[in-house]
């Protein structure tokens, strides 16, 4: 059976202080959480901190990106090596490492690699913009998407896919569940042509866009989302601790029903 994951992706927000503020609170709340799994992803320089005050919780921490190569000129870039003892998650392909970075299928594709040689689990976003989505593209793009970051390596269940139409993240409109139900069942059956059944059924696919403790019933309660990636709400961890109650308790639910 999946388990529920439930990550917050802090962005380009909080100094090294407000970041271990953040993550003590996470810690008060969640420091003895079930049913559930769990990871926050502060931005690089705060990543050891918050480590530091995450270790020996069930609360991971993640990073939002990473280069695909261990060392080398490559100014400005953090390779896995680095990150390789503090983080059980990378995020990748997150639409605004597409938009403002510049990245495409390709380099998405050498970072899952590169996180597969070092153990740290991607966290692969795909989703499709508004415009995708008026033109009746979304299949399109997300066939693309996934075929440029698994296509041609060998099936790996350990990853996790993010649904997250890019005109639902940071904007307040959340995709409607039922809809979101059906586009994640259309990338497990992708996934499998590209790897195979039994893997695609074993991959967690979360939600990601506008998640907040007021919607995320709707979505962890549908049978193909397997938990959610939390931007904005995942800065208050009041909001972010209601999200993953929320998440531990509906699946339970599931289970016993
Ligand atoms: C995200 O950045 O991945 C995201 C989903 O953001 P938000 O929850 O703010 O829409």
């Amino acid at each position: 059976m999946r388990r529920q994951l439930v990550a917050g992706n802090w962005k380009m927000n909080c100094s090294v202080g407000e970041a271990v503020q953040l993550a003590t609170a996470v810690r008060e709340c969640l420091g003895s959480v079930v049913g559930v799994d769990v990871a926050v992803c502060p931005s690089f320089v705060a990543l050891q901190s918050v480590y530091e005050v995450l270790e020996d919780t069930p609360v991971s921490v993640g990073a939002q990106d990473v280069f695909y190569e261990d060392a080398g000129a490559y100014t400005g870039a953090i390779s896995p090596l680095m990150i390789e003892g503090l983080c059980r998650y990378a995020i990748v392909g997150h639409s605004e490492r597409r938009k403002w970075f510049g990245e495409d299928e390709q380099s998405t594709s050498r970072k899952v690699s590169a996180l597969r040689r070092h153990g740290i689990t991607p966290i692969l976003c795909v989703g499709e913009s508004l415009e995708e989505n008026l033109a009746g593209k979304t299949r399109e793009v997300l066939v693309r998407q996934l075929e440029g970051a698994l296509g041609g390596s060998t099936p790996w269940n350990e990853i996790v896919v993010a649904y997250e139409p890019v005109w639902a993240i940071g904007t307040g409109k959340a995709a409607e569940a039922d809809q979101v139900n059906d586009t994640v069942s259309e990338i497990r059956g992708q996934i499998g042509t590209i790897w195979d059944v039994d893997t695609a059924r074993d991959i967690r696919i979360l939600y990601g866009g506008s998640v907040t403790s007021e919607n995320v019933a709707s979505f962890v309660g549908m049978s193909e989302i397997d938990g959610t990636l939390v931007g904005g709400a995942s800065l208050r961890a009041d909001e972010f601790c209601q999200i993953v109650f929320q998440s531990a308790s509906m699946r339970k639910k599931g289970a016993l029903d």
